[in-house]
């Protein structure tokens, strides 16, 4: 299936092979209908980073669908389908179900086998799936997950049964009875909208009523958590995009009279769109002799710290909570003449990726312009399912609010 990535320099690209977890999808009888919109190669938090022109928000044209992966999302909250899949490299499955009104779960770093996935950043990509309940996020996982021998990054493990933690005992009056949960405080406060805060209070209110415990948990170097991502990912772009060169891979430009190198140039010039460019740069730059125990290298270490803290909070919440993001979805074009408030909406998401942690977006009703909003569940490595059964107990709770088909189309 023509495969592109929204990006030119892959208009024609069909490949050779599938990705396991499409095809262990199919295995199970599932019908692919479509390959849905994205952000240029994952890159980009609304869509408009698509060589096709972007998705609109499922519920106003006038408002972004987010991204990457916000074709997907739009093609789940209406109903096109039921079950849809990106890949979370920084938010891009979380962040557009948010803004959209749906589930969207990024498992742990290795769960799903990236076998077939078009690499953005290898060290933070991973699978993940967005759906309207979380009996269809589970039924997924049981069909995807499980060791892929062909992703050397694939986790070897007892796969846990997802649908099986739905009908857990303890839970299946969709109680969170004994859960303790932690509001990251960094993430909970200012810099959130008017809409957000009162969906964050919310949501506290309802777990409490589920009977959660809910304390505050505060992550400290979580703030240098963007600055970080947006240091890492695209040093990581920077060489997995390499080998767009018109030669194997990408659409090749000036073959006639020009050099192989001039080829190149012309390919990769003319086939990525600004904001991969941009991200080439920045973070060819930040690798680059001289430069790279600045950035890089110091990107590396504020890594640690986070997954430190990430490790020390989880040994006494089973859970941690922030919003999706900091506010629902924004206007058609109102932060792509400024890259740095773009990168912004991605404050909540990105700590995720660099700690390798599952995360979850659940919806939470509508916010600011009536627009949905997701409240972003975490839980420690390897333990995704309990993700699962918070989405399960809210979604019995929430009820109008909670379902985008609420919204008729
Ligand atoms: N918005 C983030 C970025 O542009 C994350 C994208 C993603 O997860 N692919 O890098």
């Amino acid at each position: 299936v023509l495969t592109t990535a929204a990006s030119k320099i892959l208009n024609n690209f069909v490949p050779p092979y599938s990705a396991t977890v499409v095809e262990r999808l199919e295995l199970q009888d599932a019908i692919v209908i479509a390959k849905a919109n994205l952000d240029e190669f994952g890159m980009g938090s609304s869509n408009e980073n698509s060589a096709f022109g972007a998705a609109s928000n499922a519920w106003s044209t006038e408002h972004v669908a987010g991204g990457s992966s916000g074709g997907s999302a739009v093609a789940v909250a209406t109903g096109v389908a039921p079950l849809a899949l990106g890949t979370d490299t920084g938010g891009s499955v979380r962040q557009p179900a948010a803004y959209n009104g749906i589930i969207g779960f990024k498992p742990t770093y290795g769960r799903l086998s990236r076998f077939g996935v078009i690499a953005y950043a290898s060290s933070l990509d991973q699978v993940g799936v967005m759906a309207r309940s979380s009996e269809d996020i589970a039924l997924a996982m049981d069909v995807m997950a499980g060791h892929d021998p062909q992703d050397s990054t694939s986790v070897v493990d007892d796969t846990p049964q997802f649908s099986a933690a739905l009908t857990d005992a303890s839970l299946n009056d969709a109680s969170l009875q004994g859960m303790k949960i932690g509001f990251i405080e960094e993430l909970c406060g200012d810099g959130n909208s008017e809409g957000t805060i009162s969906a964050i209070e919310k949501t506290k209110a309802q777990l409490k009523e589920l009977g959660a415990e809910v304390v505050n948990v505060s992550l400290p170097n979580i703030k240098y958590a963007i600055s970080s991502y947006y240091l890492i990912a695209p040093a990581e772009a920077s060489s997995n995009l390499a080998r767009y060169d018109g030669m194997i891979y990408g659409n090749r430009q000036g073959e006639d009279a020009l050099g192989q190198a001039e080829s190149m140039m012309l390919t990769r010039g003319e086939g990525f769109g600004p904001e991969v460019k941009r991200r080439i740069l920045t973070g060819s730059y930040a690798l680059s002799a001289g430069y790279y125990d600045a950035y890089y290298g110091k990107a590396l270490k504020v890594r640690r710290l986070i997954a430190d803290e990430f490790a020390k909070a989880f040994e006494t919440v089973d859970v941690l909570l922030s919003p999706t993001t900091p506010s629902p979805a924004f206007k058609m074009g109102e932060k792509s003449d400024d890259p740095l408030a773009a990168y912004l909406v991605d404050i909540d998401t990105v700590a995720a990726n660099l700690v390798g942690v599952g995360g979850m977006s659940i919806p939470a009703g509508k916010a600011d312009d009536d627009l949905p909003c997701g409240m972003q569940f975490l839980a420690p490595v390897m333990k995704d399912e309990r993700l699962v059964q918070v989405a399960q107990a809210l979604q019995s709770n929430m009820g109008e609010d909670f379902s985008p088909l609420a919204k008729t189309w």
